[in-house]
């Protein structure tokens, strides 16, 4: 027997369940269909387990995607200071990391408590892998393989396809393409890079670097690995359009002059002993093995090592992202030059909407997608 509701939310991650808990409140009867057998896996582990929920620093230059503006009016409706709202009336215990960097001090299971709590009202329907749509006289219909669900409205919750082992899927893209929407091409962003620009001897090391990319300048920790590099810095360079990266590993000193002065003034010295005083020994042999007295350098020469420190340039060329497995998030999904940014409600089809991750939007480092997630899905739910 078919089951009847007004809302279909399909995936009770962040987004779905925003959804729910605004629909719930406009009264509305609402099931929430989800594959996996749990609710909001993703939110569970973000954030290192603390779940970073939102950022003060919420803004339109902190969104990518084809068309960044598609955000603004989410955003400007529902704010941090809604979120702490809201995460003050749940009592859940925040921590800003970093200014304005909440996280939830007591762990990410209290959000998704809250999460729930809100959506209770809902029919929640676990293991509930959702295989297909049909729009028949005006109505949803939506199967799984065991059930039929008939809504008036639709909400697709399913996510981006980056962190696969939580259990992801495709299906929002495909039922887009089913209504004409189109998929920007999806790649993995808020990850580590593959490069040979690095010795695989300095996995381990964290500093804090300064990246260049077109005319941003990011001031984070990096992160040597086996294979390349991460850390913060680089995952919010990976969220940013393809360019070419300048890497400063010493953002506070002009490493000629600081080596051209070590030269005056203590010059017996190897280089790579002049720069452990600023950088972790390793990274200062990679930077320079060479054991002669700084005092036998030109300045030519030193000059070129301080470009290893002070501009290493990886070409967009070599830039390979590491992957989708282990992507916080990916760039891509559903076009939104056909959803409406007030709504989230298709252009092209009546009372379908988009919300979350599955939309081409993706945040920065630093709460900015699950802020996108609470948005744009209370925002889809009060509409639907
Ligand atoms: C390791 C990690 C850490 C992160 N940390 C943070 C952080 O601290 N702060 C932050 O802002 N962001 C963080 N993110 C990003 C953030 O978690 C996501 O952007 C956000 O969860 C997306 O929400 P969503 O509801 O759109 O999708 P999801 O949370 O991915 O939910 C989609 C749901 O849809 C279900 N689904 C998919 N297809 C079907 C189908 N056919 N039938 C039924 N169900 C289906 C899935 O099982 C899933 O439960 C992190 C991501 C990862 C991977």
């Amino acid at each position: 027997m078919a089951k009847h509701y007004d809302v279909v939310i399909i995936g009770a991650g962040a987004a779905g369940l925003a959804a729910a808990a605004t629909a719930i409140a406009n009264d509305k009867k609402v099931a929430i269909l989800e594959m996996g057998d749990s609710p909001a896996r993703k939110v569970s582990i973000s954030g290192g387990g603390r779940c970073n929920f939102t950022n003060a620093a919420v803004s339109v230059d902190k969104y990518f995607g084809q068309n960044p503006n598609f955000v603004r009016s989410a955003i400007s409706r529902i704010t941090p200071n809604d979120i702490l709202k809201w995460a003050y009336e749940h009592q859940i215990k925040w921590e800003e990391k970093n200014p304005g960097q909440y996280f939830c001090s007591t762990g990410a299971k209290d959000i998704v408590k809250a999460l729930l709590k809100d959506a209770k009202n809902a029919d929640l329907f676990l293991t509930t892998l959702v295989t297909n749509i049909e729009f028949i006289d005006n109505k949803f219909y939506i199967y799984s393989k065991s059930d039929e669900f008939i809504a008036t409205s639709l909400i697709i919750a399913t996510g981006g396809t980056s962190f696969q082992t939580v259990g992801v899927s495709d299906f929002g893209y495909k039922i887009a393409k089913q209504f004409g929407h189109k998929i920007i091409p999806v790649r993995p962003a808020l990850c580590a890079i593959q490069t040979n620009s690095f010795s695989s001897d300095l996995s381990g090391i964290a500093i804090n670097v300064e990246i260049t990319i077109a005319k941003h300048k990011i001031k984070d920790s990096m992160l040597f690995t086996h294979f390349g590099i991460g850390g913060p810095a680089i995952y919010k360079t990976t969220v940013r359009d393809f360019n070419d990266i300048h890497i400063n590993l010493l953002p506070d000193t002009n490493a000629y002059d600081f080596l051209r002065s070590a030269k005056q003034k203590v010059g017996r010295k190897s280089v790579a002993n002049v720069l452990s005083e600023k950088l972790p020994m390793r990274l200062a042999k990679w930077i320079c093995n060479n054991t002669k007295n700084i005092a036998d350098y030109k300045d030519a020469e030193l000059k070129l090592i301080a470009e290893r420190i002070n501009n290493i340039t990886i070409t967009n060329k070599d830039i390979k992202l590491h992957n989708l497995q282990s992507a916080e998030v990916v760039r891509g999904g559903v076009d939104t030059s056909n959803v409406s940014s007030k709504t989230m409600e298709s252009k092209l089809q009546p009372r379908l909407f988009f919300v979350g991750e599955v939309l081409d939007v993706a945040g920065d480092l630093g709460g900015f997608n699950l802020h996108w997630a609470w948005a744009s899905g209370r925002i889809a739910g009060e509409n639907a």
